[in-house]
């Protein structure tokens, strides 16, 4: 049985500029010294706009805050002629560990379809990066498929032609969670993580689906985080909101204290 070190991830969307995320990432990190919380127990990853990277790395890296961080998006292409994207290789130059792939705004507003988001993938892998895959269904989806065949059929296709032992974590996020105040039941987060876990030993190994981190999102909060963290198929919470306030998103970080097995 391998043990998934549960990731805790704040997607801050278009929120903060780069001197708002310089303080906000020392304002988590001084919560979490005072409570005595180590981010080891937890893996704690910031996903802040393009524009902060560079100073967020900066800050991690010269107070060895033990964070991760990563970019809410990536191009499909190395470079070249492709007006406003960001490549992978330039992620990972800024020692990204994480990018976000397939998020629904983005496959809302920008059009984006299991296609490019499985180019998406493989340019992150490529380039060393972990792609956090995310994938999940709108209510109309709910109501006429249920809850998961929406999902696994997105991972299906991100994950076909993907290499073999390529890490990556995927993001069950029900679209209509997001941002509503309405998270999912445990229970149904559940049934829909272990249902992509077996798509991840379909396509590439069993391995590779015991080792790969699931993770739920749609209006985690400090409230509920717990609830889904007892759930044996959920690794961790791709967090939005609650990601922008330091002391709801530290509560957040230090699940375990509130986790009865
Ligand atoms: C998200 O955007 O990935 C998300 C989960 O948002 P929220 O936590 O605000 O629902």
């Amino acid at each position: 049985m391998v043990n998934r070190r549960p990731l805790i991830a704040g997607n801050w969307k278009m929120n903060f500029d780069h001197l708002r995320a310089v303080a906000f990432v020392q304002k988590i990190a001084w919560t979490l010294k005072d409570a005595k919380f180590s981010p080891t127990e937890v893996e704690v990853s910031f996903f802040p706009p393009f524009t902060d990277i560079r100073s967020v790395q900066t800050l991690i890296e010269s107070d060895s805050l033990g964070f991760a961080f990563g970019a809410q998006d990536v191009s499909p292409f190395d470079e070249g002629a492709h007006t406003g994207d960001i490549s992978a290789g330039f992620l990972k130059k800024l020692n990204c560990r994480y990018v976000i792939v397939g998020h629904s705004e983005r496959r809302q507003d920008h059009s984006e379809n299991d296609e490019l988001v499985a180019a998406k993938t493989k340019a992150a892998v490529k380039h060393g990066l972990v792609p956090v895959i995310c994938v999940g269904e709108t209510s109309d989806d709910l109501e006429k498929f249920g809850a998961s065949a929406v999902p696994v059929g997105q991972l299906r296709s991100v994950l076909a032609g993907l290499a073999a032992g390529s890490e990556i974590v995927v993001a069950y996020e029900p679209v209509w969670a997001i941002g509503s105040g309405q998270a999912a039941t445990p229970a149904q987060a559940q049934d829909v993580c272990a249902a992509l876990r077996a798509v991840i030993a379909e396509e590439i190994s069993s391995e590779s689906a015991e080792a790969t981190r699931i993770l739920y999102g749609g209006s985690v909060k400090s409230g509920n985080i717990a609830s889904f963290m007892r759930e044996k198929d959920v690794d961790g919470a791709l967090v939005g909101g609650a990601s922008l306030d330091a002391e709801e998103f530290a509560k957040i970080v230090q699940f375990p204290r509130h986790v009865i097995a």
